[in-house]
Parts: C-alpha cells; structure tokens; sequence
C-alpha cells in the first residue's frame, strides 16, 4: 500500500502554490494523495500568520491530529505512524510553541529537506531554491506563478516580512520557462493553462538582474510573459501601491493578454492612520495613481483591501476611508477587521477601537461596496463577456470573466459543449453586486 498525504492548506494563493511544490516532493518520493485525513499516513499543514484567527485555528488542530494518530496507529502495520508536518508562513515564537504538537515545523524553503526527514530512500532532484521545484498543480487550467519571496515593507500590522525574509525574485527567463510549459496543451502533467497568476507579496517591487546586466523590473515581466504566443490570460497580486508606477500601467494598457482587473490595497482613507501603518504613500497619491489608471485602461475593474479599527481610528478618520469607497467606486473589497499579531510594531499599540465598533465600520463600509458594485454591474446588462468556466453546478456553471467578476453561466443549446477551463462568451442578463448571470451565445 502506498502512503498517502493529506495537505490541509491556508491562507493565500502563495501558500497554495507552496503546497503544490509540497506535494510534489512528496510525490517524488511514492506518496499518494488523499482527501480524507483519516486514512492519511502524512498530513501537512500550509499555515496563514495574517490573522490570530488563523493561528487559533492550527492549535484546534492539534487536538484533532492527537486524535486521529491514536485511532490510526491501533489499525497500522508495526513500525508504521501517523506524521505531520507545519510548515508555511509560521512566525518564530509560533514555531517554538507548535514544535510539541507536529512532528516536524519547517521553514518553507526547507521542505526539499521532507524526503531525508521522513527517511525515504528515493533521492529527489537537487534544487537550489524551493521554488525551483515543479508544482503538482491542482488546478488544471489556473496557475499559480510565484515571481518573488519575501516582503521589504514592513507595514506596521503585517507578519510576511517576519515569516517569508526579505524581498528575492525568481529569475525572468526561468518564470518564462515555466509559464511556456503551463500553456502548453499537450504537456501530459499541465494540460494547457488558461490563466496565469503572477504572485508575489509586492510584484511591483520585481526586479531581476540579466547576465547582461540589464533589470527587469515588473513591466518588463509582464510584456515578457504576454510575448509568450498562445491563449491565455494574465493576473497578479499584490500590489503595493507606492510601487505602483507609471511603466507598469503602460504594461497593462498594452499587453492585451493582462486583463483589466487590479487589486491595489489602500487599507485606509485617512493620511495619519496610512503612516501609522507605514504604509508610505498618501490617500492624494493612492487617487492619482487610479485617475491615470483609468485614463490608460479605461475598462479595469478595480478591488482593495481594507482594515478597519486600526490602534488609534477615529471615526472622523474612518468616515475618510468611507469617502475614498464611495470616491474610487471599487466593484470589490476585502474588509478586514484589525487584529494585533505579536511581533509587529502595531502590537505595542493599544487596540482601542471595540469589537462592535470594528463590526459597525466592516458593515458601513461592505454597504458602499455593494451599492457601487451593483451601480457598476447594471450598466453591463445586455452586454456580452467572456468568461473562463472553473466549476460546474446544477443547472450552471461558475467562472470568473476578464474583469475578475462571478459570472453565473447558463445554458442555451450548446451548452453540453461547455468544459471546465474553457473560455465562454456569454450574455449578461441580470446582476447582484457581486454576482453576474449570463448566458451562453
Ligand atoms: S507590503 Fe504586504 S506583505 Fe509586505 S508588509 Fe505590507 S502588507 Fe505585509
């Protein structure tokens, strides 16, 4: 019986591409996967630091591995035992507490090392970097293309700078490489992807030097890979937007292979609370930077990400935050409340907006959201789109179309000839803020 391996992954796209280089080490060494963790011989963790939340959750976990090891062993050969293994994004006094509680916690760049700590004898390629391990990639038609590690910034609330090192990006011919193998149909492990993401914890900061001395920087990535011939789509995230430069939206005005979607943080309205997140850029310059956007690609559909209650958020400053949402018109948001993570410098300040307070502003600001999104989503009734189809439901399909929105598609005659991974145009005929309904033409 072969082993098998349960891969329990949280957090971003970055750690699921993590555990897909995972998964392929364990592969490499005669590893099976499985779906339910009961019957797994190995079960690795890919844990998120973002939020207290998330780790509480790893400790819940725990428990339940306690569990399942002592049912499994009574049912195992001798010799034979459950292991599980924490790795991801796990900050250093995490990593001391949770070394009781799994076998092995190991860095992410060390997960090369998971053959030698679980005693196989298969000896796996030799890669320098973890991230020149070849990905078992889930999904057959979306990648996952990290481009760097590591963040610079330091934002006050943020934990990555502490867990993921400092700023490294993978060499531009290399992620060429990979991408030219991820389009291409008749690769046997890939079966040709649609939708390439370009990943990075700031992908606006990108930059690789040449043999010839020569820098890519981010722009130039992006009409690299949109020079790669073939029919695909192109996103990335995150986007820092001190970073955010006037070559880069050059780069997504004229690579018809970059979709207009942008996900650009601004986390807060309000210029004194952006410093005391350390964010080093003003809500003038954030506002420009999206006027000259949407000068250049007129049609972007734009997202942000919030955190409401930061140490010391007046409502005068959040009602700042209100205005800039009901200024900019995002069609999507991602509001999150504050929470402290220990080891950040907004941890020695006092989290004094409450629970309930942080609620009330999630609510007002999700209320903004919704309106503009809907004010968006209405003017598109009638139009056509296309749409890239990931997931079958009863009696429709879901994809996301080039503006990353939800598209609900329906059937007309054709629509037996409607495969996952495959590009719809469709007509939209009715919408939600956050959702489209169309159907196939
Ligand atoms: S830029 Fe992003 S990843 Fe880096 S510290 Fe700030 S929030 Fe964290």
């Amino acid at each position: 019986m072969p082993m098998k391996y349960y891969l329990a992954v949280y957090g971003c796209q970055m750690n699921i591409s993590d555990a897909e280089r995972a998964a392929a080490v364990l592969e490499q060494i005669g590893y099976k996967k499985t779906l339910n963790m009961n019957e797994a011989d190995l079960i690795l963790v890919t844990m998120c630091s973002i939020r207290q939340s998330a780790v509480d959750r790893i400790h819940g976990l725990v428990d339940k591995f306690e569990i399942i090891k002592k049912e499994r062993e009574q049912t195992l050969p001798a010799g034979r035992q459950v292991q599980t293994i924490l790795t991801g994004c796990v900050l250093k006094r995490d990593k001391k507490i949770f070394v009781d509680g799994f076998d092995y916690v190991l860095d992410i760049k060390d997960i090369k090392r998971i053959p030698q700590l679980l005693g196989a004898k298969t000896k796996i390629k030799n890669q320098t970097d973890y991230l020149d391990i070849t990905p078992k990639y889930e999904n057959k038609f979306s990648a996952n293309v990290p481009i760097m590690t590591g963040c610079n910034n330091f934002c006050a609330y943020c934990v990555v700078p502490y867990v993921r090192g400092r700023e490294i990006s993978r060499p531009a011919k290399e992620i060429v490489l990979e991408i030219k193998k991820l389009i291409n149909p008749t690769s046997p492990r890939l079966r040709g992807a649609k939708e390439i993401w370009l990943l990075g914890q700031n992908v606006n900061s990108y930059s690789n030097v040449l043999k010839n001395n020569r820098i890519v920087k981010f722009p130039k990535l992006l009409e690299m890979v949109n020079s790669i011939p073939g029919n695909f789509w192109i996103r990335f995230t995150s986007s820092h937007p001190k970073d955010f430069s006037d070559e880069l939206i050059n780069a997504m005005a004229t690579c018809e292979k970059v979709k207009p979607y942008l996900n650009l943080p601004i986390q807060s309205g309000d210029d004194k609370i952006l410093r005391a997140m350390k964010r080093f850029y003003t809500v003038e310059g954030y506002k420009n930077k999206i006027k000259k956007l949407r000068k250049s690609v007129p049609d972007i559909a734009l997202s942000t990400d919030i955190i409401v209650g930061f140490p010391g958020e007046t409502k005068t400053q959040f009602n700042n935050t209100v205005k800039l949402f009901k200024e900019i018109e995002y069609d999507l948001g991602y509001i999150s409340k504050y929470s402290q993570r220990a080891g950040t410098a907004a941890a020695k300040l006092k989290d004094d907006v409450s629970t309930e307070e942080k609620k009330r502003r999630e609510k007002v600001l999700t209320d903004v959201l919704k309106q503009t999104a809907l004010e968006h989503n209405k003017k598109l009734v009638g139009t056509t789109t296309t749409v890239l189809i990931n997931e079958p439901k009863n009696d429709f399909w879901l994809g996301k179309d080039e503006h990353y929105r939800t598209i609900k598609v329906y059937p007309n005659k054709t629509a037996s000839q409607i495969k996952i991974g495959q590009f719809v145009k469709a007509k939209i005929t009715s919408v939600t803020p956050f959702t489209l309904t169309a159907e196939v033409i």
